[in-house]
């Protein structure tokens, strides 16, 4: 992944309804609008709840393959605006469309997401972000379903481009072949270089899309709340099991309750979470640097094992008997190793076990070793 320029956006800062000084602010509320009646009993559980500020709920849900429940539209944000009367919390939904933004705006929506079927589609991302031109409110633009941090970087920039400016990421984790035990693998450093790239945009979790069972809710959240993130959101239903979507991730709001209880405060500095970020990304390169190794090795090995199936080469077909060559060649490594500014020792000893473990196959191929 390519990384662009320190980001020139201005965004609203210390005014951001975004963020609060109690950090995480906690939005909360089921996968889906179902009814009336569920929204309410879901939403006044979670008034109770301490921490939980904004009421969620999907009104038209992305669904891989149809016949899967598409949402109930538009009668949801009746039932959206009764819980804001209701319980006094401040609502959220996904837009994916003019027509949806326009909706949700008409209905009193508080906060505005963008899902992360949406972010992958600079077309989408342009339709809503025209929608939204003289229009203040915040919104919070969840990662691509792809590990693609220009795409996320670019969805928020027209957003800020139709004048947003209480703009906010949400960190939702990316499909990937390897995702087990997550629903999404987080890829923290994803969004750890992103918050670099823009330091005041308010840093979401959607713990629940990540982690895709129960189980899995305490440790995300909790490693969001130490990586300095500002907000938290955890989808949660007053009867999980009868959930019509995410049925396996949701929690009830008595059960939310107890797990921000259980979450332990960052005590971080913004400095010290900087550094953090800087640290994740640094490990990540070595993971990766240690990946081309081990390819290196392994192509290695093969080469060798070609070179030991001539058997032991005769006068003939090389000059130097074999351990004046290798002598040769790691006096020629050693140089190498200083010009580089490698310690020496240290390359010898690699090279050397390189050279024996080559040289037990070799010896093998000859017949030799037993
Ligand atoms: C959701 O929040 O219910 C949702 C559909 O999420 P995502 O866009 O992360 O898939
Ligand atoms: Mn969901």
């Amino acid at each position: 992944m390519s990384t662009a320029a320190h980001s020139s956006m201005k965004l609203a800062g210390q005014e951001s309804q975004l963020v609060s000084k109690k950090r995480p602010m906690v939005i909360a509320g089921p996968c889906s609008a179902e009814s009336e009646q569920q929204m309410l009993q879901t939403a006044l559980g979670l008034q109770k709840v301490k921490g939980v500020t904004v009421f969620r709920a999907g009104i038209w849900k992305p669904r891989t393959r149809p016949g899967s429940f598409q949402g109930v539209g538009t009668i949801g944000l009746e039932w959206m605006r009764t819980v804001k009367q209701e319980t006094g919390l401040r609502t959220a939904c996904e837009v994916a469309n003019t027509s949806q933004v326009e909706l949700a705006l008409q209905h009193g929506v508080d906060i505005l997401l963008i899902g992360a079927h949406t972010t992958v589609n600079p077309f989408l991302v342009q339709e809503i972000a025209d929608a939204l031109k003289g229009v203040q409110v915040p919104v919070l633009v969840k990662n691509p379903v792809n590990p693609d941090l220009q795409l996320w970087l670019g969805a928020l920039e027209r957003l800020h481009h139709s004048g947003i400016t209480d703009l906010g990421a949400m960190h939702r984790g990316f499909s990937t072949l390897d995702s087990a035990p997550y629903r999404n693998h987080p890829k923290w450093e994803h969004a750890l270089e992103l918050r670099q790239l823009v330091p005041d945009l308010a840093m979401y979790c959607d713990a629940s899309h990540i982690a895709g069972r129960r189980s899995l809710l305490r440790p995300v959240s909790q490693r969001a709340l130490d990586l300095g993130y500002d907000g938290l959101m955890v989808e949660s239903h007053h009867n999980p099991a009868a959930a019509l979507s995410d049925a396996q991730q949701q929690i009830m709001p008595q059960e939310l309750h107890m797990l921000l209880q259980a979450l332990k405060p960052n005590k971080t500095s913004a400095e010290k979470v900087k550094q953090g970020a800087q640290l994740e990304k640094l490990r990540k390169e070595i993971e990766l640097l240690d990946d081309e190794l081990l390819a290196l090795m392994s192509r290695r090995t093969k080469v060798t094992a070609e070179l030991g199936n001539f058997g032991k080469p005769t006068a003939e077909q090389s000059a130097l008997p074999d351990p004046v060559r290798w002598d040769l060649v790691l006096e020629n490594l050693l140089h190498q190793a200083n010009t580089a500014g490698i310690d020496q020792g240290f390359v010898k000893t690699i090279f050397q076990e390189v050279r024996s473990q080559y040289a037990r196959t070799h010896l093998y191929n000859y017949g030799l070793s037993s």
